[in-house]
């Protein structure tokens, strides 16, 4: 794949049939995904020749392989002129994301009641592959209601407060869901796991607040150096899982119809103005919902336990997806055009000033939640003015290392007591879940980090520490 160096953080792929709009990936060189261990810039490619696409495919630098888009990519397509959604565009865990949650304590008050913080978030986490959840709902017309009401509906039932429904994105839930295109497979696999993490990348992890890099903007995010936090990363676990092969299944029947040719079958896509483009984002939107109620009970899990261990609350920062398709409204070519904006493994960044932030962040920007590694360290960023690809980042570090290939790496090694001899404590996972996991399995947070702000995608405001993780 021939790259041409635009800037520091800006490298161009050119335009050629069927190509529509050129790629585009912001990384340093040295981030750039390695072309005989990955082809994620291949698929950069593929995704330029969709329906409608405009301004270019982009790839973020923590971009690494995916189901037919790269993972850290984002593509938005013009829905007046017969632009296209794509499940693959947004990925298996529908609106997988992160939210981070402050305590009003600092790590040192925190050492000697560690353990036994994180043996009661280990007990009250429901995790892993198999059932047991948070909540156990009463019938089907429960779950509408959390596939309608996301975040909103969870807090009505006594799950948190008003106040968390203002720190999430979109407050808590997004419109347009559509509990009749969901399967009844994907009820099926769902109805046992709202509130539950799943496996492996999962986790729900307590940290410190290590530096601090703008002082008013993480003032606004009720963040200060020392402090505890809480971050919890999970998605919308089987039903979101069987909602986009249930999809991907429609469309690629449909696609002929429309006289739409992809070069990877992963890639298919039906016009946003379809009846299977509207059947999809409305089951997408329910499964978008149902993670949001999924983060919402686990947080509610974990404040469980901070009172009953600590005496004290967690307050919401931010909650913010990494894996959806959202109508958005942007500037192409000087004109406001409806575009459908995919961000797989990539970060709405809304910048300072943006009708759709609560009144107390309009000034600072978005809070962007960044995981590292549960070895090393995570970012939270903020959204900039005049950021080149449709208010978006990077979501994380990206692997660099399959699972495969992390776990011959870890082959002969302990990999909870490497983690405990970086004073980090580990509770849940398996062996081989902890060797999928560890830090070398990804890429350089603060390389991919630099490398986003950099491109003018964000800017850094404050940098996590892991003190104890609970893995999926
Ligand atoms: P994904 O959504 O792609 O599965 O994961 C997002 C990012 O989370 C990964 O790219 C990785 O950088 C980060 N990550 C995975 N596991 C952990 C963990 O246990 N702790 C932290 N802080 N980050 C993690
Ligand atoms: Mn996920
Ligand atoms: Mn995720």
């Amino acid at each position: 794949m021939e790259l041409v160096e635009e800037s520091p953080y800006r490298f161009r792929i050119d335009r050629r049939d069927p190509m529509r709009v050129p790629g585009v990936v912001f990384a340093s060189r040295s981030l750039l995904p390695d072309a005989g261990e990955d082809r994620s810039l291949e698929q950069v490619a593929n995704v330029a020749t969709l329906p409608g696409i405009v301004g270019a495919s982009y790839a973020m630098p923590d971009v690494h392989w995916g189901y037919g888009f790269p993972i850290g990519g984002v593509a938005a397509t013009d829905v007046a002129a017969g632009g296209v959604v794509s499940p693959g565009g947004v990925g298996f865990d529908i609106s997988c994301g992160v939210r981070l949650l402050t305590a009003d304590l600092d790590r040192a008050g925190l050492r000697p009641r560690l353990d036994a913080l994180l043996d009661g978030l280990g007990a009250a986490t429901p995790r892993g592959m198999g059932r047991g959840a948070v909540w156990h709902l009463a019938d089907r017309a429960e779950l509408d209601a959390v596939l309608r009401g996301g975040s909103r509906y969870a807090v009505e039932r006594g799950y948190g407060v008003r106040r968390d429904l203002d720190r999430c994105e979109d407050g808590g839930a997004v419109d347009d869901a559509d509990p009749a295109q969901v399967s009844e497979r994907a009820v099926q696999r769902g109805a046992g796991q709202v509130g539950s993490l799943g496996s492996g990348n999962h986790f729900l992890e307590v940290q410190a607040v290590e530096e601090v890099y703008d002082t008013a903007a993480a003032a606004a995010f009720g963040l200060r150096a020392g402090q505890v936090t809480v971050m919890i990363h999970c998605g919308s676990r089987g039903l979101g899982h069987q909602i986009c092969t249930d999809h991907v299944r429609a469309m690629e029947q449909a696609m002929p119809g429309y006289g739409i040719e992809v070069p990877d079958r992963q890639l298919a896509c039906a016009p946003v103005s379809s009846p299977e483009g509207r059947a999809y984002l409305g089951a997408m939107a329910a499964a978008a919902n149902y993670a949001r109620a999924n983060r919402q009970l686990l947080t509610h899990a974990a404040r469980q336990v901070f009172t009953r261990v600590l005496g004290c609350d967690l307050d919401l920062v931010y909650d913010i997806s990494h894996n959806l398709a959202k109508i958005e409204t942007h500037d192409v070519d000087g004109a406001g055009r409806r575009l459908c904006v995919h961000r797989k493994g990539a970060t709405r960044a809304l910048p300072p000033g943006h009708p759709h932030l609560p009144d107390d962040l309009r000034a600072v920007g978005q809070p962007v939640l960044i995981p590292g590694s549960m070895g090393t360290g995570s970012y939270v960023l903020t959204g900039v003015a005049g950021s080149p690809a449709f208010a978006s980042t990077c979501h994380g570090a990206g692997r660099v290392r399959s699972r495969n290939q992390a776990t011959k790496a870890e082959r002969g090694r302990d990999p909870r007591r490497e983690l405990e001899a970086l004073d980090i404590a580990v509770r849940g996972a398996s062996r081989r879940g902890l060797a999928e996991e560890m830090p070398a399995a990804y890429k350089d947070v603060t390389a991919v980090v630099a490398a986003a702000e950099g491109a003018g995608l964000c800017r850094r405001v404050a940098r996590l520490v892991p003190l104890g993780v609970v893995k999926g």
